[in-house]
């Protein structure tokens, strides 16, 4: 190694010792006639000090931003006064006896140092540049070292790291798959794998037992907020297990991987079912960190002549409540916020009252009893000063702007912990499709169905509960999982609700349906999104922070410069043309 120490690592523990060290040029300054260098590299900085005396002063003169050096010196104790408290090695510099510059560098779009405050393009157009940034390098460290430790931990659980194929055929997860034509067969296609569900599923089939990889999702979406084209999964699957067994793998390796964070969490994780959850939440992913929960008020208005809440309460639907601690001094355009805020997530309306000077104050008001307000007091548990939302409907969509109010204002709540997990657990199997007419998978179309619910399979699917799973933590999905279907009778039975015909089944699930009628055990996994759990250790908002090459909201490489377009020649050999609007 040209190189005998990193930058950040020559504390004073170095003094009087000989160092040759290598890296960027993170600043310079001329302090009459004296240079002084920051040398970076990704453990830190060094101060190097370059005397005129030097032979080689007039060369270390010319170095600019970003210059490679490599400087070889005597560890020196910093005069009193240059001493950086800040700095790992604030106590020391080093003094130059050898200099030598191994690249220069052109004048850069950004300083290093700023470069996560320039435009997302820009980042990742000069992405090698942004990732000279000390919290990038910090974020690709962390990620390093998460993925070591779950490694080492499902080594030490019995679990084999087995890869699957990217070059495969549909995988049903929901979302569109990415195509690559095939040049030896035109005309047919392999999809990228959106997970490696039957791959790891046929794996408990052959017998592997204990299932994982660091799995490259890809899924054609549309780009909601914080999504990739591809991400990836700690992907496993276990077989002759139950639903807590599953959990407490997960446990531990949660664990485990907080632990490597520097931080302790407790488990086992509360599970709430899933009906729970959207009652009290609004949401399958609530945020625990808040106490917050919706209160059925329905009963306050059974009576009521108040039109909109009677017709809901007609129609089977229902009044719920949030209530905002000391929330009525929230000012009328902040109210009306929230009221818009309800509308754009399908509301049609929001009733409000700040109870204050010990009664409910609001435009609506007048539309109610005495009785029905003070019988809302009590039920929605409202105390003096406080502000209650009133929102009415079907319980699905009210769940839906309801949940999002929630969202909304827990962001003035103080947390009462730092990290809030939960399993959310019995998920319904099916959903109704209404425009096609047809149930689909809640999650995915393996899952398998409570054994109590079976034989209602066929006459009230909706009902039917699943053994899904979700990991969830402070409002964030981190895991989906479940225990399969491991007999192709019962897993034919929940195609044909979702409208596949046994020979539709056969063509695109045909390796997994094979698999489960040759002697697969009960088996069942999870994937967890390694992104969302860097992410959130890391203290970044987006899964971008944490992958070194990401793409832009629109599903676009601004350093790759893909997608892009390819040769003639190479569509021909593919026998595709490209159809132009
Ligand atoms: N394949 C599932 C997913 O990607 C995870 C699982 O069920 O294991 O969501």
């Amino acid at each position: 190694m040209k190189r005998t120490n990193y930058c950040g690592e020559v504390t004073s523990k170095f003094l009087g010792t000989r160092q040759t060290l290598c890296g960027w040029v993170n600043s310079y300054r001329d302090h009459g006639g004296v240079l002084f260098i920051d040398l970076r590299d990704r453990s830190g900085i060094c101060q190097v000090v370059v005397e005129p005396s030097k032979p080689f002063f007039n060369e270390a003169s010319t170095v600019r931003n970003e210059y490679v050096i490599e400087v070889t010196g005597t560890v020196t104790k910093r005069i009193e006064g240059a001493v950086n408290a800040n700095m790992k090695t604030g106590e020391i510099e080093l003094v130059a006896e050898e200099f030598k510059i191994l690249n220069t560098s052109i004048p850069l779009p950004f300083d290093v140092e700023k470069s996560r405050s320039v435009t997302e393009e820009t980042r990742l157009k000069y992405r090698y540049l942004d990732l000279r940034n000390p919290k990038m390098y910090a974020n690709l460290l962390l990620r390093h070292r998460l993925s070591q430790a779950a490694r080492r931990y499902l080594d030490g659980q019995g679990f084999l790291e087995v890869e699957t194929p990217i070059l495969t055929r549909s995988t049903p997860e929901g979302a569109r798959d990415y195509l690559v034509p095939s040049r030896v067969h035109h005309g047919e296609f392999y999809a990228l794998p959106q997970s490696p569900q039957m791959f790891k599923q046929t794996l408990m089939a052959s017998g592997i037992d204990r299932y994982f990889q660091l799995a490259r999702c890809f899924r054609d979406e549309d780009l909601r907020a914080d999504r990739q084209p591809e991400h990836t999964q700690i992907d496993m699957e276990m077989s002759f297990v139950t639903i807590n067994d599953i959990h407490e793998v997960v446990e531990g390796l949660m664990k485990t991987l907080f632990a490597t964070a520097g931080e302790d969490i407790s488990v086992p994780f509360p599970k709430i079912p899933y009906k729970e959850a959207m009652s009290k939440y609004g949401s399958d992913k609530p945020d625990l960190r808040y106490d917050l929960e919706m209160k059925d008020v329905s009963g306050v208005f059974k009576n009521t002549s108040f039109k909109v809440f009677a017709d809901v309460l007609g129609k089977g639907g229902e009044v719920r409540s949030l209530v905002s601690q000391g929330g009525a001094a929230t000012p009328r355009a902040q109210v009306d916020k929230l009221v818009d805020l309800a509308k754009k997530n399908g509301a049609k309306g929001l009733v409000w009252f700040k109870y204050k000077e010990g009664k409910l104050d609001s435009p609506s008001a007048k539309f109610f009893t005495e009785q029905e307000l003070k019988d809302l007091i009590t039920h929605s548990g409202a105390q003096e000063g406080d502000l209650i939302l009133l929102g009415s409907d079907q319980f699905a969509p009210l769940c839906a702007f309801m949940g999002a109010l929630r969202k909304e204002l827990v962001k003035n709540f103080t947390p009462k912990c730092k990290w809030a997990f939960a399993w959310i657990t019995d998920f319904p199997l099916l959903e109704y499709v209404p425009e096609e007419d047809r149930w689909d998978a809640a999650h995915n179309p393996f899952t398998a169905a409570h054994e109590e619910d079976l034989d209602k399979l066929e006459t009230d699917p909706g009902s039917v509960r699943s053994y899904q799973f979700d990991l969830v933590l402070n409002g964030n999905e981190l895991a989906s999982g479940s225990v399969r279907n491991c007999r192709r009778d019962v897993q034919e039975r929940i195609l044909a609700l979702m409208k596949h015909s046994k020979e539709e089944s056969a063509r695109r699930f045909g390796m997994l349906l094979n698999a489960l009628e040759a002697g697969a055990p009960p088996h069942g996994g999870i994937g967890l999104g390694l992104d969302r759990i860097t992410a959130l250790l890391a203290g970044e908002e987006s899964i971008r922070e944490v992958i070194a090459f990401p793409k832009t909201a629109q599903a676009v490489c601004p350093l790759t410069d893909s997608p892009n377009v390819v040769d003639d020649i190479q569509l021909k050999e593919l026998a595709l043309a490209i159809v132009k609007e």
